[in-house]
């Protein structure tokens, strides 16, 4: 689900850029020199935080479509009929490695692997630009050859072969993005459908050109940042805020608000009965059911198997009701964890706890700012011990 609603995301925000070049000749004149050096900004931005963060996919794909801007800006003027060639090299060259680029997995740049990857695409640039430079026969042979002399396709400039290869490429590029899920993949894929969108443009006008670049550098640069974002405030096993988050938002809070912890009972004999992995599912399942709290709560993670809410502008028994609500749902509903065939790590789990639907049930303990609890941290703490009474009441309860 959440897939296609990135892939969603990624359809509209490209029909968004395309629809937005109709408004080129609106722009004031004064304006469009700094439209025309923005990829070089975003070139520059993007290099430093792709060295800085140690993210290798970021260098390569900015490295690449840098270069086939820099072509369209310095270079544009070349022969025609060298440009036809320039253009379906360039073609090529992007499918082939935008195709690799979304198959590695993340290595860093600073390693072996690293910089074999980026040596591997900065040979390819090397060489087929000096084909085309040399006026090499055999390369311009390859570039227009016939692959299929039936068909007589010809869509724009595109020669067979570039044509082949960008088929080819969105093919296994979309495949990658679907089988393992990485945001920069998806990116990637929006970001090459750009440039070869840029590559295409029949009027060759460099406003648009840079326009559209500038969306394929943005596009995974905007998702170096929100992955950056999520591991720093999100929680990779339940998506939750963590505790870095809970942090911020307590020394946010106004005067009136109600901190719960919320703990699961008996969660070590659940690891040893059902396995590791099984507990972590309930965990994230459990996450599922916290971000749908009522009342406004907001979950976090606290850590292990204890979770955070903090209610703002509410006080002690409005807060109550919805905690006795949550606790109900949980120790009402089941969990249906993944098939077990699926987890092949866990082989301590037997058959005969090869179920899919397991119950579990929490403890809450909450706590309101008062004369004794004047800063959240204090009513955390507070809302700790209220947890412990829970615990000992029996469990499955809410206390204050
Ligand atoms: P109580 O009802 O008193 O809370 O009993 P408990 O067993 O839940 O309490 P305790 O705090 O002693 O144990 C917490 C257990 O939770 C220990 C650990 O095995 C498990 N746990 C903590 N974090 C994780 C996690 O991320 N994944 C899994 N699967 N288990 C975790
Ligand atoms: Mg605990
Ligand atoms: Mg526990």
């Amino acid at each position: 689900m959440k897939k296609i609603i990135t892939l969603f995301f990624y359809l509209i925000s490209l029909s968004f850029i395309i629809f937005s070049l109709k408004f080129i000749p609106h722009i004031p004149n004064r304006y469009l020199p700094m439209l025309e050096l923005l990829p070089f900004v975003l070139m520059f931005i993007s290099i430093i935080l792709g060295i800085k963060f140690n993210r290798s996919q970021l260098i390569y794909v900015t490295s690449l479509f840098s270069l086939v801007y820099i072509y369209f800006f310095f270079f544009l003027e070349y022969g025609q009929n060298q440009q036809q060639l320039i253009l379906n090299s360039m073609t090529i060259l992007i499918s082939i490695n935008v195709a690799l680029i979304s198959l590695y997995s993340e290595r860093g740049l600073i390693t072996l692997i690293g910089l074999s990857r980026f040596l591997i695409i900065a040979l390819q640039i090397i060489g087929v630009s000096w084909l085309i430079y040399t006026k090499h026969p055999e390369w311009n042979h390859f570039v227009n050859q016939t692959i299929f002399p039936a068909l007589q396709i010809k869509l724009l400039f595109f020669s067979q072969v570039a044509l082949l290869s960008v088929l080819v490429s969105v093919f296994i590029t979309s495949i990658s993005c679907v089988y393992h899920s990485n945001p920069f993949r998806t990116a990637i894929l929006a970001s090459m459908c750009l440039v070869l969108y840029a590559i295409t443009f029949p009027t060759k006008d460099i406003t648009s050109i840079s326009i559209l670049f500038s969306f394929s550098l943005l596009l995974p640069l905007l998702t170096l940042i929100n992955v950056s974002y999520r591991m720093a405030y999100l929680d990779e096993l339940t998506d939750l805020p963590g505790r870095r988050a809970l942090n911020e938002t307590m020394n946010k809070l106004g005067s009136q608000y109600v901190i719960a912890m919320l703990d699961v009972d008996h969660f070590k004999k659940f690891n040893d009965t059902y396995g590791h992995d099984a507990g972590d599912d309930v965990l994230r399942l459990l996450g599922n059911r916290l971000k749908s709290i009522t009342g406004g709560g907001k979950p976090f993670r606290y850590g292990g198997e204890e979770f955070t809410v903090v209610f703002s502008g509410m006080n002690l028994s409005e807060a109550s009701e919805h905690l006795e609500k949550l606790r109900k749902n949980v120790a009402d509903n089941k969990f249906a964890l993944r098939k077990q065939e699926r987890r092949k790590k866990n082989k301590r789990s037997s058959k005969k706890h090869n179920q899919r639907s397991v119950k579990v049930t929490i403890s809450i303990g909450y706590a309101e700012q008062n004369d004794k609890a004047k800063t959240p941290e204090k009513v955390l703490k507070l809302s700790d011990k209220a947890l412990y009474r829970a615990k000992k009441k029996g469990r499955n309860c809410i206390s204050k």
